[in-house]
């Protein structure tokens, strides 16, 4: 399935919720969604009686929205969950932090998962000390993430260090601001999953 292109904003509308997908414009005034928090379309501001079915499919939207994952893959992530021991629910949020565009995000040297994504397309880290350009990419406790020495001194990750990073790095992960780099201490516990998903609408959705 293809990916989506069109406007972020449009989809934090379409979900009624902030979703976080532009970086800093998303913590600023000119969030569109301030002024705009109606679904998008001629009906956008009509009011709907929401089914249950509807609920649960749009929390996986927003997950799938949230992490920037197309169809397919959140399926296999899903059966991934199921298989796995524990929760589904929770599995299913580790398993989608552990994406390694997540880690770049949450690691600050990306704004948004959007932006992780594309620095790594482009080659700008490693992991365990090789170069890796798969956004998709599950890391394990113990994978060591970094910015690649070659792309240190570009314009865009000086910026970013000079700045103090865009966020503080997560928990979870032990981050070395010096070298750029994070060694991955655990996944995530729910509790530090910071978006309120309600995970258990999404397992009832795929156990239909
Ligand atoms: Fe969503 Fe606002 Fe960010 Fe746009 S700017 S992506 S509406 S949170």
């Amino acid at each position: 399935m293809a990916r989506y292109t069109g406007p972020s904003c449009r989809l934090c509308r379409r979900e009624g919720q902030k979703l976080f997908l532009k970086g800093d414009r998303c913590y600023s005034s000119k969030c569109s969604f301030n002024s705009r928090s109606f679904a998008p379309g001629q009906h956008g501001k009509a009011r709907k009686k929401i089914s249950e079915y509807g609920l649960q499919l749009r929390e996986k939207q927003k997950a799938r929205r949230y992490y920037g994952v197309n169809e397919t893959q959140f399926a296999k992530y899903f059966e991934m969950a199921d298989k796995a021991a524990g929760m589904t629910g929770e599995n299913l949020l580790r398993i989608l932090e552990s994406r390694l565009d997540n880690v770049v995000y949450k690691m600050g040297l990306a704004h948004s998962r959007k932006e992780a994504r594309q620095l790594l397309l482009h080659g700008h880290f490693t992991v365990n000390g090789k170069k890796v350009t798969i956004p998709s990419y599950l890391v394990k406790a113990g994978t060591v993430v970094a910015l690649a020495e070659s792309s240190r001194d570009s314009a865009k990750f000086k910026a970013i260090i000079e700045a103090g990073f865009t966020r503080p790095a997560a928990k979870w992960l032990d981050f070395n601001a010096e070298k750029c780099a994070a060694t991955v201490l655990n996944l995530p516990s729910r509790e530090e999953v910071d978006f309120p998903f309600e995970e258990h609408l999404i397992v009832e959705l795929y156990s239909k």
